[in-house]
């Protein structure tokens, strides 16, 4: 089976940003994709809160995020993510073209607009039901449309429409948008934007094509009918998980994966970034700052098995001190110490307990600093050490 070091499921910022860091610190990485690179930026008109970049159109940063990845050298690859199999530390992904091995696995496969789930939405996606006001907009020129939500996404997709239809009437179940208060004075300043408050959709209604809407006032129960040709609906994202099972990945209600600081899911080894993780702010900026965790969080991790493996389980002895990178006294303990033993000619293994401290945790090492005997992996004895001379004993038993 193909093996990776660092296999990333999806190319949006999060993922993008993770192949950028991934590759800066030497990791093999792929990167796997199905269609466009950039996620759901592309469909997005305009992007004003990317640091840097006052102004720039979803599809252009998109690009430009795309083609920086590239000049790290991911190798990028056009494949659909059917399923990934967590079995005794082993991370592979199932796509339609194969299996491949990680070892580690960064998920940042994004989120999707969410469905109404009305009748009359499912058969007429793509004949007058959007969720894409970039994409479609164009195709109600001078129409009267409606917008389903009260959200940033749905008042400023509003706030966009308004270039094309004649009318854009904003439906929302209650009586006040959720959106923030700039896009909503900017909305509720448009002569062309008719808000509708307190109203659900109970049917998008039309045979071939979209001619109109059935509300509700959830106040009165009073139904009423709008004739628009167009529905936009922007009404939530959901999660891109689908190739996830039940019980895989630990997840908050909605789907969303819970991670903790570092992006590690409850899977180790298995990191997530950008809007499938379950967090408070969705936007361009915090996907890119999780898919840098996500790739040096991996990076740890990915160095962590080939030191175990290489420096601590493959020998049939080793002697290991453990001390901390962020403790000046530790500093000076781990540099004394490596000069006496090869003073002595003894072989000693330092290891960073503060940088690794998955590892340090696993062989059971609970404060810092320590020297433990390994004999092919096993421990056969641990000290704690005030002084070099500690280490001796260890050197004698073995
Ligand atoms: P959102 O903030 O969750 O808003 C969803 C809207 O849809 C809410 O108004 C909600 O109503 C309504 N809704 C949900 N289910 C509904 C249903 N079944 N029927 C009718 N209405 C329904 O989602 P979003 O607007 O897509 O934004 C997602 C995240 O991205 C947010 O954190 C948002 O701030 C962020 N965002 C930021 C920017 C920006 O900074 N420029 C732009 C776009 C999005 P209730 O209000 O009653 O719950």
């Amino acid at each position: 089976m193909e093996k990776r070091e660092l296999v990333i499921i999806g190319a949006g910022p999060a993922g993008l940003t993770a192949a950028i860091y991934g590759r800066r610190a030497g990791l093999d990485v792929l990167i796997l994709e199905k269609g466009l690179a950039g996620g759901q930026i592309n469909i997005t008109d305009e992007i004003e809160n990317w640091p840097g970049v006052p102004h720039s159109t979803g599809a252009d940063l998109a690009k430009s995020f795309k083609d920086h990845a590239a000049k790290f050298q991911p190798e990028f690859r056009d494949v659909a993510v059917e399923s990934i199999k967590l079995e005794r530390g082993s991370k592979i992904v199932v796509t339609d073209k194969g299996e491949i091995e990680g070892e580690a696995l960064i998920v940042a496969t994004g989120a999707s607009f969410r469905r109404l789930g009305c009748p009359g939405e499912a058969k007429l996606i793509g004949r007058g039901v959007s969720y894409c006001a970039v994409c479609d907009a164009a195709f109600f020129q001078d129409a009267e449309v409606a917008v389903i939500g009260g959200g940033n996404t749905a008042v400023e997709e509003a706030l966009y429409l308004t270039q094309f239809a004649s009318k854009v009437y904003v439906i929302h179940r209650r009586d006040t948008f959720r959106a923030d208060k700039v896009p909503v004075e900017r909305a509720l300043a448009s002569d062309k934007i008719v808000p509708v408050f307190d109203s659900v959709v109970e049917s998008i209604n039309g045979e071939e094509m979209v001619e109109g809407l059935t509300l509700k006032n959830v106040k009165t129960g009073e139904i009423s009918e709008l004739p628009v040709e167009g529905v936009f609906v922007f009404v939530g994202t959901e999660p891109n998980v689908s190739f996830l099972g039940e019980s895989q990945l630990r997840r908050s209600r909605g789907g969303w994966i819970i991670t903790d600081e570092n992006m590690e899911t409850s899977e180790e080894g298995v990191f997530a970034a950008g809007d499938v993780r379950d967090k408070v702010l969705r936007q361009v900026v915090t996907a890119a700052a999780d898919g840098a965790i996500a790739a040096m969080a991996a990076y740890a991790a990915v160095t962590e098995q080939q030191y175990l493996h290489d420096r601590l389980f493959k020998p049939e002895f080793t002697v290991v001190l453990f001390t901390s990178s962020i403790d000046e006294k530790q500093v000076r303990l781990a540099s004394d110490a490596e000069s006496w033993a090869k003073d002595k000619g003894l072989p000693l293994t330092l290891v960073d307990g503060y940088r690794f401290r998955r590892m340090t945790e696993k062989l059971g090492v609970e404060t810092l600093p320590a020297a433990l005997l390994l004999a092919s992996g096993e421990v056969r004895q641990r000290v704690s050490l005030t002084d070099v001379t500690d280490l001796a004993p260890l050197f004698e038993k073995k």
